[in-house]
């Protein structure tokens, strides 16, 4: 599916429906992806002999969808910059820009996006029709799979609600009571512990290198020169909730920062390299979760617990032992 716009960069970045007076630039939209919470778009120039304005050379475009428990995308692009651009390198980062959307920007997208077959249960997802803005980040697209990779880090840490004694992380167990359910998600099909990840031994983090990728320069870095940004992430997500969703406190700042460790549990890492260059990797998907999530969080601690699958203790019928998560090796998760 693809829509034509035009780009106007006058006061400020921004795409319209329709030609708007004074010079623009004509590029073409093309769907690339969509999650729960945006649609992504390729920025292509009109034709092969056109070129982008160098604003969108080399970004994806992303769009809100109409849904209640997604930000706008001006206070999506300040969440970011307040909470989570602080923390890291801002070459580790993808760097969310605002760009403004004219008018019938919106209807204009959302009538291609009607004529596209999608995955069902998304299909009726649209873009808000009161929507102004939305966000330039990096293309981290890779052309072929050993030039680069994406994953999610997830929980580097044990969950501070798991019970002492526990032979799973909280990724493990989840993704333990998933299998057994038959509700993998594409998280799951990761055979690691994220805990190998932070391991401090370096054939820990080699092992689970292998299961990301097969390419031996994003292995090594993943082995080695990835640390660093794993310890980042994880210092933050358990500086950020030091105690647990179950101990939580009403007060509004520790609800905050737990919004802001769940965040970092969720975040995708994106790593490509060229043949001569170094590895590019960047965090995205650091968008704050929100306080309505706290009541499935909690349910998902308590499920874990009580149905013994942090201690490896689960309902026969479901009982396997435990080999994949570094807590059932007995190495310590912090
Ligand atoms: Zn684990």
């Amino acid at each position: 599916m693809s829509v034509e716009v035009f780009y106007t960069a006058h006061e400020h970045p921004q795409l319209h429906a329709t030609k708007p007076p004074g010079p623009s630039v004509r590029c073409i939209l093309r769907y690339l992806a969509e999650g729960g919470a945006n649609f992504v778009f390729h920025i292509l120039p009109r034709t092969s002999d056109d070129a982008l304005p160098p604003a969108l050379e080399g970004r994806v475009l992303r769009l809100r969808k109409d849904l209640p428990h997604v930000q706008s995308a001006k206070e999506q692009a300040e969440a970011f910059q307040r909470h989570f651009e602080p923390l890291f390198a801002p070459q580790h980062l993808v760097q969310p820009e605002l760009i403004a959307l004219g008018d019938g920007f919106s209807s204009l997208v959302n009538a291609s996006l009607a004529t596209l077959e999608r995955s069902a249960g998304r299909d009726t997802h649209s873009l808000s029709r009161h929507e102004t803005y939305a966000l330039l980040l990096a293309d981290m697209t890779f052309n072929a799979p050993c030039t680069g990779f994406q994953m999610k880090p997830k929980w580097l840490a044990p969950s501070p609600s798991a019970p002492h004694g526990a032979k799973r992380c909280r990724t493990c167990a989840l993704r333990a009571s998933r299998v057994a359910h038959q509700r993998s998600t594409p998280t799951d099909a990761q055979a690691f512990c994220p805990l190998m990840l932070v391991s401090d031994d370096p054939r820990d983090r080699e092992t689970a290198a292998k299961m990301v990728t097969s390419c031996p320069v994003l292995q090594r870095f993943l082995t080695y020169d990835a640390s660093s940004l794993f310890s980042t992430l994880r210092e933050g997500q358990t500086t950020f909730d030091p105690r647990g969703v179950l101990a939580l406190t009403a007060d509004a700042s520790a609800v905050n920062e737990l919004c802001k460790a769940m965040t970092l549990r969720d975040c995708t890492l994106f790593a490509r390299h060229t043949s001569h260059g170094p590895v590019e990797a960047r965090l995205a998907d650091l968008d704050l979760k929100q306080p309505a999530k706290l009541p499935q969080w909690a349910k998902i601690e308590q499920t874990l617990t009580e149905q013994g699958w942090y201690t490896n203790e689960e309902d026969p019928q479901h009982w396997s032992r435990e080999l994949m998560c570094q807590l059932s090796r007995g190495v310590k998760g912090v």
